[in-house]
């Protein structure tokens, strides 16, 4: 690392692999072709591009590889999957089903529909833990309903839905049913086939990618109409010339996941364990949000009651963490998800988000556990002064 600092900040964003990087280099370089053209060059870029989509297809379990449709990254994602779908299904019904932790982007691709295009939507709220509950999806349901948006893991509490039971509900309806996959991608939790998703968003940042590039998971047949149009890349879904340095990167980044290339989730989880309760044993009072046990391996959401959470990272600028998700950050008010899950908006200001993966050590977890320790307890006030 060039930076001085723990850096505790993965579900913002990770380091890009450099195993990703020298993937990369060639065609940032020498390999410079447009996969469009039909010559040497081209061709060339255009096997770069097919050999990442295989990669990715086989990360998430999707049966073709026409199925991944390369995107800016998740926030594109979401959007070309629920307006998209939202207006190919408009024929249908105008309801849309999501739930009240959706990452903003899912949550402002739905609010336009609304807007500007007459349709409904119900949120579903979440239990303490951060889960919807399958039966609060099937009561939300109505005959209009064309698609239903949940997220697999979350980005603030990393709670893992219960993807497959939705899709038994949505299914028989024949509505679609869309992911945002952006957390959970990473750790091979994604299996479209499993949890029986239509769509699924995903961005390779998130996986020791590069930035700028993600994609949406497709099924075959299901309906959707592209949100850029023009040159007909990406099976007319998505126009624009391919990133394909960024492509073969996140082809790279899935490929280390699928051949086991990078430390296991176990293992991560570990060090993730080990900094709980470090900091549950120092801290008295402080709670973990999220699920205890259907969360992501890498995620400590800690709630440090009386502790203003921006006070606590100012006073750790060795430290690079988050108070809540790193889109939040800076408008001031108190994390939609943090409230879903029934904090005060004083208890979701005390929260800190530590989030960790395979480059985090077990040197990195000792040091973090001691210094958070010692700033947040210069922050509490003695009874006596109180
Ligand atoms: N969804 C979730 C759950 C995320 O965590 C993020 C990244 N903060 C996004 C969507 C947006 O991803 P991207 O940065 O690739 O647009």
């Amino acid at each position: 690392m060039t930076h001085e600092s723990i850096y505790l900040d993965h579900q913002a964003t990770t380091p890009l692999d450099e195993r990703v990087l020298e993937q990369m280099l060639p065609y940032l370089t020498h390999e410079f072709g447009n996969p469009s053209s039909a010559h040497a060059p081209g061709r060339s870029a255009a096997q770069a591009v097919r050999s990442a989509r295989r990669r990715v297809a086989e990360l998430v379990g999707a049966k073709s590889d026409p199925e991944i449709v390369f995107t800016s990254g998740a926030t594109e994602a979401n959007h070309l999957a629920i307006t998209g779908t939202a207006l190919a299904s408009r024929p249908h019904g105008g309801h849309i089903v999501t739930t009240a932790i959706e990452h903003k982007s899912v949550l402002a691709a739905c609010q336009r529909l609304a807007d500007h295009h007459g349709y409904t939507v119900t949120r579903v709220g979440v239990d303490e833990h951060g889960r919807v509950r399958p039966a609060d999806i099937a009561a939300a349901l109505t005959p209009h309903t064309v698609l239903v948006s949940v997220m697999h893991a979350n980005n603030e509490i990393a709670t893992i839905q219960q993807l497959a039971a939705i899709s038994e509900i949505t299914r028989p309806h024949g509505i679609a049913l869309h992911t945002d996959a952006a957390q959970s991608t990473g750790w091979g939790l994604l299996n479209v086939s499993e949890l029986g998703v239509d769509l699924a968003s995903m961005s390779a940042h998130k996986l020791h990618g590069p930035k700028g590039i993600g994609a949406l998971y497709l099924r075959g047949g299901t309906p959707i109409v592209a949100q850029q149009t023009g040159g007909g890349q990406e099976h007319g879904l998505r126009a624009g010339t391919p990133n394909v340095p960024a492509i073969v990167g996140f082809g790279a980044a899935a490929h280390l996941i699928t051949s086991n290339a990078v430390p296991s989730p176990t293992h991560i989880q570990a060090l993730r364990d080990q900094l709980q309760n470090h900091l549950l044993h120092t801290l008295p009072g402080a709670t973990v949000n999220g699920h205890l046990h259907q969360r992501l391996p890498g995620n400590l959401s800690l709630t440090l009651p009386g502790i203003e959470a921006t006070d606590l990272l100012d006073r750790l600028p060795g430290i690079a963490a988050s108070t809540g998700s790193a889109c939040n950050t800076g408008n001031g008010e108190p994390s939609h998800v943090l409230t879903a899950i029934g904090l005060t908006r004083a208890q979701a200001r005390a929260t800190l988000r530590l989030s960790i993966s395979r480059t985090t050590t077990d040197t990195d977890i000792q040091q973090a556990a001691t210094l958070i320790t010692h700033a947040a307890n210069t922050l509490i006030r003695p009874a006596s002064t109180a």
